[in-house]
């Protein structure tokens, strides 16, 4: 049983033997020592999850653990970035150890798929609150911009929209696919890698893609389009949606363009290279869907299969909403 900070350290994230020959010193000094390749840049990202900001205080142990590094994960992955290292500052009420087994177990699992190393970090008492920091390496000719994008290039995302959003706001989901999609996302690195070499610009869709393709957009001052009967949609959402009464099913049918967490990747790509962009992403985690296109004139345009103007009653999660 740990009885000290020092004991948590030891027993769930010193212990877990995860080397790569890039880390020089990693858990148990002053500081980690790090080799970056030679031709490449560090992407360095933190991102906070704060229990009862960002996910509801019922999470588990595991999907927090997972998460907490999957959202890292994703804004790499939307530089188009490799994971290398990452940081944990964990903040406990409590000495939990059936917590902090389920916690660092599922974090490690995901930081072993992409061959993640942990190499440092700092543990605390107080409200729960967990902060990771990741490292990854992409050659800077090939990262991935928000800004990039021009007039003409089709808009894409990855994997499906609305899932996670669906399952924060049911009761209960009912599906487990649905409530895994909110507490273990996947990250798109691998998409990321392969997005390199093809899209202008990228963005990870955390805050829901009307924001988060806004602020793709806003970099470079431009505008689009967007087919919504296209936007991706899972069978399990579909089916959800299918058993609401019609009052809740009107007011989550704007998910897939409202809600966040799905950590998905919308990315512009010139036309030329759509067909084999598109060969490539197949089969690939997620895969790829085609949903609209930039334009000069700022602002999203929305449109139905049939051609007619739709206007979105939302605009996407803000973590400080201004009134005006
Ligand atoms: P210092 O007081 O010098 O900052 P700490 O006692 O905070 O040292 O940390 C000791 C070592 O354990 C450091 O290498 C630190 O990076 C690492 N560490 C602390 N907490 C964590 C954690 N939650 N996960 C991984 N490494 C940690
Ligand atoms: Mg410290």
């Amino acid at each position: 049983m740990a009885e000290s900070e020092f004991d948590i350290i030891r027993y769930y994230f010193a212990r877990h033997r995860a080397s790569r020959d890039d880390v020089l010193v990693g858990i148990g000094d002053d500081a980690a020592l790090l080799q970056a390749p030679a031709g490449r840049v560090l992407a360095v990202c933190l991102d906070t999850l704060v229990a009862g900001v960002h996910f509801p205080p019922e999470t588990s142990a595991a999907a927090i653990g997972h998460k907490a590094l999957a959202v890292n994960l994703s804004d790499l992955a939307a530089m188009g970035a490799e994971p290398a290292w990452a940081m944990l500052a964990l903040t406990v009420p409590e000495n939990d150890a059936a917590w902090l087994a389920a916690f660092s177990d599922a974090f490690f699992t995901l930081a072993d798929q992409y061959a993640v190393q942990l190499v440092g970090g700092d543990t605390t008492r107080g409200p729960l609150a967990v902060t990771v920091q990741a490292h990854g390496f992409v050659p800077p000719e090939k990262a991935l911009r928000r800004q990039g994008a021009r007039p003409g290039e089709r808009i894409y995302v990855t994997g499906t929209l609305g899932d996670a959003g669906l399952a924060l706001r049911m009761n209960d989901p009912g599906d487990n696919w649905l409530r895994k999609r909110l507490d273990f996302p996947e990250p798109r690195i691998e998409a990321g890698l392969v997005l390199r070499d093809y899209a202008s610009a990228a963005i990870d869709v955390s805050d829901g893609l009307l924001a988060d393709l806004g602020h793709l957009l806003e970099s470079g001052r431009l505008g689009a389009s967007l087919w919504i009967d296209a936007l991706p949609r899972s069978a399990a959402f579909l089916g959800a949606m299918q058993v609401l009464d019609p009052e809740r099913r009107g007011q989550f049918h704007e998910l897939p363009l409202g809600a966040g967490d799905d950590y998905e990747l919308c990315f512009t790509v010139a036309e030329q290279h759509c067909g084999e962009m598109e060969k490539r992403l197949d089969g690939i985690p997620g895969g790829c869907r085609w949903i609209g296109v930039v334009e000069a004139d700022q602002g999203i345009r929305c449109y139905r299969d049939d051609g007619a103007p739709y206007r979105p009653a939302v605009s996407g999660y803000q973590h400080f909403s201004s009134t005006p």
